[in-house]
Order: structure tokens, then C-alpha cells, then sequence
């Protein structure tokens, strides 16, 4: 596999970063998960807006241009000959000369890119098929949700307390209500309406979220964007969840208790279908 490291295209065994790395040493980066259908980059515009918003809450520069940054995520998949997949980017705060938790000088310390992709069948998945289970976890993340960084320690530990009990994924519960999933949004249905937790610092403002309630808006379906707990949506008539590299994905089972008759919903089912047909015809 062919990755990019600060301008350079080379074999991965090849790559290297330092290890005063501020990614490294402090989780002090931001990254983005862009996915590839067709051999095609799937809302590329709403990923780099968000990289930038996330640069600039962190006063951090962004290596490139959006344009260049288009144009590498483009030669990576083709060098990659990737159909259907994702590119991974990340920017950190770069290598500082020692270890110091003030921000370096960025005229001194340049930041580092980091790109790579991955090939993956992300259209016909197990988990779109029969829908997936979860638990609930206490939410005990920082306050900064919005900002996409590399400090994914929790969110790891809780797709492990799933694995441990059983299921697929956990969500995360924050003063009796549903923030969002470990990697995705959360969402739940009742009586035909959409249920999600409105924007704010608690969760991330996923690019698939704001894609998959314009298109459920166009396609006259009722959304409502407030919080809400776990108990309401243990009892709603379905839930799925929304990222980037599993598009709309069906929730069955919340804390073992199972929603409707167990299986994919139709309100998540037709969403899926839609953001596919959609975001296909969009895609660069
Ligand atoms: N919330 C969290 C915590 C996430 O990690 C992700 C995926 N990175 C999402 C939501 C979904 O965001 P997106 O639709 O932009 O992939």
C-alpha cells in the first residue's frame, strides 16, 4: 500500500514520523475518514470544511489547501485502486524539538499530514444486513466533542465493553440522555419521527448525519433534533446509527432489550438506500 507523509507518496513500511510527535506524545491532532464508493470520494467538501473548523478550534495550521488536500485523497485511491473503501487523514501539531506541553512555534514546527486508505466492502456489510446491538456506557469523554481529535481512548475502550458483553457497539449516556455512538451518530424512531440529539459541543456534527437528515427532510420525513434517554429509545420503534464508513446502520437491540420485531427497521432501511443512491450521484 501506497501512503502519503508531508508531500511524499511511499510504500507504508516506508513512512515515517517522529516520536516527539505531538500526535504521539499528547493526542494533539485532528483526522477525518472520508469513504470511497466507485472509486469515488463520498461528501469530500463537508469532510474538509470540518477539518478546517477543527484546525481552527485547536489554532492549528492546515498543511495544505483544501484543494491540494483533494487532490492527494484522490491519488492515493487510484495508486491504491481503491473501489470502495475509506482515506484516513490526520494533522498533528508536529515534532517539536522536546517534549513540553505549550504549543510549539508553528514557524518552526511544521505540522504532519498523514494519509493512507483502506479497501473495504462498505455497501454490502453484515451489520446493514441484520442490524446491530448495543449497550449503553457512561459518557465520560471531555467537553469538545465537536472538535473530531485523535484522542480516541475511551471510545476504544467502549467498543471493548460491547465486544465483552456481547454486542456490536455502545452508546453513550451524559446526564440521562444519549449523546452518540462510540464512532457514529445516534438516532431512534418513533411513530414515523426521527429522533436525534441536537448540535452542541457533546457530540461530533457528523458529515453523514447532516446528510442523511437533509435527504429524510426532502423526502418528507418528520426529524426532531433534541436530546433524548436511553429508556426512550429502548421503548422507540427503531434506531440506527450514521458515520462515514457505514453509512445508515440498523440498531436491534439496545441493553438486550429488542426494538420492534428485532430486526432492520424500514425508516433506517429507506435512509440507507437513499444516502447510497444519493451520495453515489454526488460523489467526486
Ligand atoms: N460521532 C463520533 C464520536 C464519531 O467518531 C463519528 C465518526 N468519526 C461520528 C459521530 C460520525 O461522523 P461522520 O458521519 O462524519 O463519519
Amino acid at each position: 500500500r501506497i501512503v502519503y507523509v508531508n508531500g511524499e507518496y511511499l510504500p507504508e513500511d516506508q513512512a515515517r514520523v517522529s516520536i516527539f510527535d505531538r500526535g504521539f506524545l499528547f493526542a494533539d491532532g485532528v483526522y477525518e475518514v472520508t469513504s470511497v464508493l466507485d472509486g469515488k470520494l463520498i461528501d469530500f467538501q463537508g469532510h474538509a470544511a470540518r477539518l478546517e473548523r477543527s484546525l481552527g478550534e485547536l489554532d492549528m495550521a492546515a498543511p495544505v489547501t483544501m484543494d491540494e488536500l483533494l487532490a492527494i485523497h484522490r491519488d492515493l485511491v487510484k495508486l491504491n485502486n481503491v473501489e470502495e473503501g475509506m482515506v484516513y487523514l490526520q494533522i498533528t501539531r508536529g515534532a517539536a524539538a522536546d517534549r513540553d506541553f505549550v504549543f510549539p512555534d508553528p514557524a518552526a514546527t511544521p505540522s504532519t499530514l498523514v494519509m493512507f486508505t483502506q479497501s473495504k466492502g462498505l455497501i454490502d456489510s453484515a451489520a446493514a444486513k441484520t442490524g446491530i446491538k448495543v449497550i449503553s456506557i457512561d459518557d465520560i469523554r471531555w467537553g469538545r466533542r465537536d472538535i473530531k481529535t485523535v484522542q480516541l481512548l475511551y471510545p476504544s475502550m467502549g467498543k471493548m465493553m460491547a465486544k465483552k458483553a456481547g454486542v456490536d457497539d455502545a452508546w453513550m449516556v451524559e446526564d440521562g440522555v444519549v449523546t452518540e455512538g462510540t464512532s457514529n451518530n445516534a438516532y431512534i424512531v418513533k411513530g414515523g419521527k426521527i429522533i436525534t440529539r441536537h448540535l452542541g459541543t457533546e457530540i461530533l456534527h457528523g458529515i453523514t448525519r447532516a446528510a442523511v437528515l437533509k435527504m429524510a427532510r426532502e423526502s418528507q420525513m418528520e426529524v426532531e433534533e433534541r436530546p433524548f434517554t436511553i429508556e426512550e429509545a429502548k421503548a422507540a420503534d427503531e434506531a440506527f446509527v450514521t458515520s462515514a464508513s457505514t453509512f445508515v446502520t440498523p440498531v436491534v437491540a439496545i441493553d438486550g432489550v429488542a426494538l420492534g420485531d428485532g430486526t432492520p427497521g424500514p425508516v433506517a432501511r429507506r435512509l440507507r438506500e437513499i444516502y447510497i443512491d444519493e451520495s453515489r450521484k454526488a460523489a467526486l
